[in-house]
């Protein structure tokens, strides 16, 4: 294997997290080489530091201000987070992650802002490059670098986003009670999501570029056999439209026909897919066919030794902070037995020895 350089555009480190890109806290670089390095500032990134930083590793967290989203996370660009246990009245999705960014910090979590733009896994320690010119070092890597949700890139969808336009039904459904909205997608996804809404929306509109869906049969039928859902085909959303700075509906065109048309709605979720941030990684790390990096399950381990994976660039099923946060505590455990151990070595249960009995 050898070393490569992966492409950052940075967008700007958001409120929630309120650090100029370039700064740290702590002596984080010179010459040590560090025990625990992560990339990624999202639940897993956070929630891995905090066992890392608990566990006396000094973990160094790495929050760049990548392409794959801004700093701290989606969550940073949701609103009322109310599924995270532990918060009955909710919470917004900024706090939490500034509430998990104080834990780690409070245990000794040493922060890096800035984005990492290549990747040497192929020696120990391994070493990363930062934008700025930076080599920090290390012996174990957490990667937590995220998946962002595929945008349309349309009119409307930046200005909107949060006000109406979301990427995620199990986030912010529960906004939308006896509500038009629209999902975009043809997959699992959008079946899915679509499926989902209807516990609160009053109507849902699926809206697919094709005559045919991509989602499997079962989850295909449970969508038409539901009243509520509505299915546009051959129609692509041109722009989102707003009112008073909230989503009011889209303009489409049939894709076809190329004929224009206007549809009112609530609110409009897409499902048109994620791309995990995995970029830095390319060639080195193994990945599964939609480029999710793949990890020795239960554990966190990758194929390279002393490199762990942790929430959505390793997840492209469950997609929740929670999830996510439990699988950065695992990659936290594992890097920390692997250093134990000298290097290789997992949190896994060795395979029980098979039972004996005697006759
Ligand atoms: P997906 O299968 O890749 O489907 C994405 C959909 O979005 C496709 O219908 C695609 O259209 C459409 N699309 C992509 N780019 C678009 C664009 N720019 N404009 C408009 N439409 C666009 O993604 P997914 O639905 O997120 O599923 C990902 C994986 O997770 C799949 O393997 C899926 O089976 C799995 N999954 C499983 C479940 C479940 O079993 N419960 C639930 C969710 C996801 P085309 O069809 O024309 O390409």
């Amino acid at each position: 294997m050898s070393g490569f350089s992966g492409i950052s555009v940075p967008t700007g480190p958001t409120d929630a997290v309120a650090t100029d890109a370039g700064t740290e806290s702590g002596d984080v670089l010179g010459d040590r080489v560090h025990e625990v390095v992560i990339i990624g500032s999202g639940p897993a990134g956070l929630t891995a530091a905090i066992y890392a930083a608990r566990a006396s590793l000094q973990p160094v967290l790495i929050e760049g201000v990548i392409e794959g989203g801004p700093t701290g996370g989606q969550l940073t660009l949701t609103t009322d987070v109310e599924n995270f246990p532990g918060f009955p009245d909710g919470i917004m999705g900024p706090e939490l992650i500034q509430n998990m960014r104080q834990q780690a910090e409070r245990f000794g979590t040493r922060f890096i802002t800035e984005d990492v733009v290549k990747v040497n896994v192929d020696q120990q320690p391994a070493t990363l490059h930062t934008a700025s010119g930076k080599t920090i070092s290390t012996q174990a890597l957490i990667v937590a670098t995220g998946a962002k949700p595929r945008r349309l890139d349309v009119p409307g969808e930046d200005e909107l986003w949060g006000a109406g336009v979301s990427a995620c039904a199990t986030c912010d459904g529960f906004f939308f009670r006896d509500k038009h909205v629209i999902v975009v997608g043809g997959g699992d996804s959008a079946m899915e999501e679509a499926t989902f809404l209807t516990k609160f929306a009053s109507k849902v509109t699926v809206i697919h570029r094709r005559d045919a869906l991509r989602a499997s049969v079962i989850m295909q039928e449970r969508a038409f056999k539901n009243e509520k859902i509505e299915f546009v085909f051959n129609a692509q959303v041109t722009e989102i439209k707003g009112e008073n700075g909230l989503v009011s509906g889209v303009a489409l065109q049939n894709t076809t026909t190329g004929e224009t048309s206007e549809l009112a709605a609530d609110g409009l979720f897409l499902a048109i897919g994620h791309i995990p941030n995995t970029w830095l990684f390319d060639g080195v790390l193994e990945t599964d066919d939609e480029g999710y990096l793949i990890v020795d399950e239960p554990s966190s381990a990758t194929n390279v030794p002393g490199v762990f994976a942790c929430g959505d660039v390793m997840d492209h099923i469950y997609r929740q902070a929670i999830t996510a946060a439990g699988t950065g505590c695992r990659a936290a455990m594992d890097a920390e037995r692997f250093l134990a151990g000298g290097g290789g070595q997992t949190a896994v249960a060795p395979e029980a020895e098979p039972a004996t009995r005697s006759i």
